[in-house]
């Protein structure tokens, strides 16, 4: 109770801060990190010139990653999704959008549909973040040219001197700096790829993992969530998959569930609602449900003009509307940590029942898995170095737990990376740390580095203390603000 009470009053401070300068909190999404800084809101690019010259300074889009990259203590904070670089212009010639850095993703696609009937390739299932700060951390939605920042065709920072820096695609810094995690900043403007807007055939199943490969087949676009407390060997999944709509299909009915469909429906909805409200009865539930063995299917032929994940036959925002069964289970939590990192795609039905054994051997010191674990398939390879496909297929593997056993997720996360050196982070979810290097590869750190002292001769610019551990930089001492060891290598 008093609990509650101490997070809505956090919750209300939080929401009359926005728009103010000065002292105010940063934190991350679920507040598993967070500082007291100074914040400033640049109103334009002349101000925020004249305010990175001022002294040490980082800077925040909308503050959504979970693992705190945006959080850097002891240094004053560009506000940049509340300031005024809202420029937002689409060329049909070129069929690019060009966007400023105090855009929201909901916005940007909103303005791209309702006037010029575009969207992004792709994006990830949430939209309030800022375009650059989604940007900036990998962030993917799945099937073909998932991660965000593979569409960038150009951008334009500022450097430390205040001066604007514009890299297009074929510059040879423009593959780092095109995914760099805060390291080069302020970005201000960002040239990106559309697409027109088109239906797509849906189709969301229950089913067994054994039965992915089949059921996946012909499909342009896969994800699949994973109940964790079902058969280890064979585990329930959802699967939902994304083809090419043949025009002249035209958005049609979809089939009523019936027979085993209509009772999969039903538990769906009814464990769905229990799943948030009696976390205690989540492993009985999925077992239940295992034992049930139900199989269901719904097929849906999406809204060209919908502005989530591509998979919905309405236009407008799921958040709005209450989640369909299969369907819900793929939406954000707003409750959970949420841990994130890729794997090999090949290997990530092996890698899921590697963390649902793991996880379950954990449950006598009551640790659980919150709802799901998804999987997005990321099938092709991306332009920018730290794309998490840089170099192969991925699939995307997201994690939820309540927040306090957020560290739990971290453990399974080493556990992963010990058994497959390939795994590669999300930047703004996964837990940062020099044990990616190697997968990141440390040649391409290092230029990173070099890009970065090239540009911020001065020393201003500052990046989280796990970004600073991942390129191996600036050690502070104990009980030493990481911004007064500065970033020398
Ligand atoms: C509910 C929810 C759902 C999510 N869903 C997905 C998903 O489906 N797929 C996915 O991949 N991720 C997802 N994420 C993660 C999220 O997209 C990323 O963490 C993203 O970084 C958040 O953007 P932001 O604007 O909040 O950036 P912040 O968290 O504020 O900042 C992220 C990084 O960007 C840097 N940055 C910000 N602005 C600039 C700038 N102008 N110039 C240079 N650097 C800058 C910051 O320094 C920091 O390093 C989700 C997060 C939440 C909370």
């Amino acid at each position: 109770m008093i609990g509650s009470i101490r997070r809505e009053m956090t919750r209300r401070a939080d929401a009359r801060a926005v728009g103010a300068e000065g002292k105010r909190w940063v934190r991350s999404f679920i507040h598993v990190f967070r500082t007291l800084t100074e914040a400033r809101i640049p109103k334009d690019e002349t101000s925020l010139g004249k305010l990175i010259a001022e002294g040490k300074y980082c800077c925040v889009g909308q503050s959504h990653s979970y693992n705190g990259v945006q959080v850097i203590p002891g240094v004053t904070a560009m506000l940049m999704r509340e300031g005024g670089l809202n420029a937002m212009s689409y060329d049909p010639v070129s069929q690019t959008v060009r966007v400023g850095a105090s855009v929201s993703i909901r916005d940007l696609k909103t303005y791209l549909r309702d006037e010029h009937y575009r969207g992004l390739l792709n994006s990830g299932n949430y939209m309030e973040q800022s375009v650059i700060g989604a940007l900036a951390t990998g962030t993917h939605g799945f099937g073909p040219r998932a991660v965000m920042a593979d569409s960038i065709v150009e951008l334009t920072f500022l450097d430390g001197a205040g001066n604007r820096v514009t890299l297009s695609r074929g510059d040879p810094e423009f593959a780092h700096v095109a995914l760099s995690f805060g390291t080069i900043a302020p970005i201000v403007e960002l040239v990106l790829e559309t697409k027109p807007l088109e239906p797509y055939i849906s189709v969301s199943s229950m089913s067994r993992m054994s039965k992915l490969a089949e059921l996946k087949q012909g499909a342009m676009a896969v994800n699949w969530a994973v109940m964790p407390y079902t058969d280890p060997n064979d585990p329930v999944i959802m699967l939902h998959v994304l083809s090419q709509c043949d025009k002249s299909q035209g958005p049609g009915a979809h089939p009523k569930a019936s027979g085993s469909g209509k009772m999969a429906a039903w538990v769906l909805k009814h464990y769905y609602r229990l799943d948030r409200f009696l976390p205690r009865l989540r492993r009985a539930m999925q077992r239940f449900i295992d034992w049930l063995d139900l199989k269901q299917s719904e097929r849906v032929i999406t809204d060209p003009g919908d502005l989530d994940y591509l998979y919905d036959p309405k236009p407008g925002l799921k958040e709005s509307r209450a989640p369909s069964i299969t369907r819900g289970l793929f939406s954000t939590t707003f409750t959970g940590y949420n841990l994130a990192f890729f794997v090999p795609l090949e290997k990530a039905p092996a890698v899921v029942k590697f963390i649902m054994r793991e996880a379950d051997d954990l449950r006598d010191l009551g640790f659980y898995l919150k709802g799901i674990i998804s999987v997005r398939e990321l099938p092709d390879t991306a332009h920018p170095h730290f794309a998490a496909n840089a170099h192969q297929p991925m699939a995307a593997i997201d994690l939820f737990a309540d927040p306090r056993d957020y560290a739990w997720l971290e453990r399974l996360q080493r556990l992963v990376m010990q058994y497959e050196p390939d795994t590669r982070p999300h930047f703004g979810k996964s837990a940062l740390g020099p044990q990616f290097r190697d997968a990141l590869g440390p040649d391409k750190l290092d230029a990173l580095v070099r890009i970065h002292e090239k540009h911020y001769p001065q020393g201003n610019l500052m990046f989280s203390e796990r970004v600073r551990a991942l390129l191996d930089v600036g050690r502070p001492l104990p009980g030493e603000h990481a911004a007064d060891s500065g970033l020398t290598s």
